[in-house]
């Protein structure tokens, strides 16, 4: 029997204010535990909430760039439940009316681009953290996260796949760091996902009973916990049992997933619109004034590298994998019309250096300026590319300036060809054997005698001329 998975991703994602999003706490991630706090984020009676413009900007932004409506006029409600780390006794989200609703995100799969449909966007407040792992016997909680923006992010089970799952996570993930709307990163739970699965016979167009696991914080947790889940799934159909919708914890460990309660009812949470704000009224001009800060997205960068620039797909998406790269590469690419050359530099050279460093390409010591009068002592022939690709290791090591270094290694090149063909056929009139070998078949033996010409012009040539001219120079002899 066949069977087809049915996946459906919501995404929490912290916004990146300087407060929270109903107090002036700052919002800060690593500060000692319980410091940044206040009455407001910490639930004592009598205090108000009072909403942060900022985080509206922000969600309005994130909605619009994953081209959903923004909704002129949305509610915030009390999402009741007692646990330790929600002071208050509730969560303010939004409910019914949320912020914006009907989007899409596309996606890349081998079958060509296939569209998420973002159901909901609301608008609503972190919890605290508990801390398990500080004491054997005793737990604590740090609500220094309490009350930290977080927009929630809701697609249609439009997924179909782990692989396409962890695909929609890393596009979504792109698109917010693009944004500035979120710093994306995993480790320390700026953007958590949870993932609802279900399975059917194929071909099938009803929803099975569907599982939701919670907290999954890295793309690999995403996949395995979902094929996991998957297998669990069918396993049990297979055996004629009842799926029963509950909420489940993925141990990477083991790799299983292990049920944690059984699933709750939206009426257990006892919704009701939060007396303590008004609605969120956004007006029109709101609404766009927000959209101006949006900047070209990834898929629109890469249609631009692939077309204008004539990049391939493969380097245009490292490119754009990551804001800082494809803006320094934009740097160097409106200073050198040379788009394919600077990509490769990028890609092979500085990314090799900036791993090896665990820094970012902003933090690079070989800037674009440098980059680009390296590329031109290529393309000028002053120095070859080998010599350039070792200027650029020195640079990034000891920084300093390009025309400093190339003098400083005495690097330059030979372009008088009577010189070289002066030592060619030097070269060849030791080499009589080698000679013949070659004249009776063995082509590969030009490459013995370019060694011999780099040894003896101490790489000092261009490699491609030094191709021709040793080749020319033993057909002729
Ligand atoms: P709930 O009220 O249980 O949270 P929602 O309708 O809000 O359910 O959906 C939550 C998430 O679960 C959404 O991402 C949705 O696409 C997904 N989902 C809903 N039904 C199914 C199903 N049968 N199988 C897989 N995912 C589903
Ligand atoms: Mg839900
Ligand atoms: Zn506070």
């Amino acid at each position: 029997m066949n069977y087809e998975a049915v996946i459906g991703l919501e995404v929490h994602a912290q916004l990146k204010t300087r407060s929270k999003i109903f107090c002036s706490c700052p919002n800060e991630f690593g500060a000692n535990p319980n410091t940044n706090v206040c009455p407001v984020c910490l639930g004592m009676p009598g205090t108000l909430p009072v909403l942060n413009r900022f985080a509206v900007e922000l969600a309005v932004r994130a909605a619009l760039a994953l081209n959903c409506t923004v909704h002129r006029e949305s509610r915030f409600a009390r999402k009741n439940y007692f646990y330790p780390d929600l002071p208050k006794g509730y969560q303010i989200t939004q409910y019914d009316r949320p912020v914006a609703t009907d989007g899409f995100v596309e996606i890349e799969t081998e079958k060509g681009l296939k569209r998420i449909r973002i159901k909901r966007i609301h608008l609503e407040e972190d919890a605290g953290k508990d801390l398990h792992d500080i004491s054997p016997d005793k737990s604590y909680i740090d609500y220094n996260r309490s009350g930290v923006p977080l927009i929630e992010i809701v697609t249609e089970p439009d997924i179909s796949t782990p692989e396409e799952a962890s695909k929609y996570l890393r596009t979504l993930r792109n698109i917010l760091m693009y944004l500035d709307v979120c710093d994306g990163n995993m480790e320390e739970g700026s953007l958590r996902c949870d993932a609802n699965i279900s399975v059917r016979k194929s071909g099938s167009s009803e929803l099975g009973t569907k599982t939701e696991i919670k907290n999954l914080n890295s793309f690999r947790f995403v996949e395995k916990a979902l094929a996991c889940e998957i297998e669990r799934h069918i396993g049990m159909l297979e055996r004629g049992e009842r799926i029963e919708q509950q909420t489940m914890l993925y141990d990477s460990k083991e790799n299983i997933t292990r049920p944690m309660r059984s699933k709750e009812e939206s009426h257990d949470y006892r919704y009701f619109e939060e007396p303590d704000l008004l609605p969120l009224v956004l007006t029109e001009q709101d609404i766009r004034t927000y959209g101006e800060d949006i900047c070209e997205l990834p898929h629109q960068k890469k249609m631009r590298y692939t077309g204008e620039l004539g990049l391939t797909p493969y380097e245009a998406e490292i490119l754009v994998q990551d804001k800082g790269v494809a803006e320094f590469f934009e740097e160097c690419a409106l200073l050198l019309k040379e788009p394919k050359q600077i990509a490769s530099w990028i890609i092979n050279d500085y990314m090799r250096e900036l791993n090896a460093r665990k820094i970012s390409i902003k933090q690079s010591p070989v800037t674009p300026h440098k980059l680009v009068s390296l590329i031109k002592q290529v393309a000028e022939k002053k120095i070859t590319l080998n010599m350039a690709k070792e200027v650029f290791v020195i640079l990034f090591e000891e920084g300093g300036d390009v025309q400093e270094i190339i003098n400083r290694k005495g690097f330059t090149v030979v372009n008088d060809s009577d010189e070289i063909l002066k030592n060619i056929r030097e070269i060849i009139g030791k080499h009589p054997d080698e000679l013949s070998r070659y004249k009776k078949g063995n082509q590969n033996l030009i490459g013995f005698f370019i060694g011999e010409l780099m040894k003896r012009m101490k790489g000092r040539i261009d490699p491609k001329a030094a191709r021709e001219l040793v080749k020319t120079e033993l057909d002729k002899s």
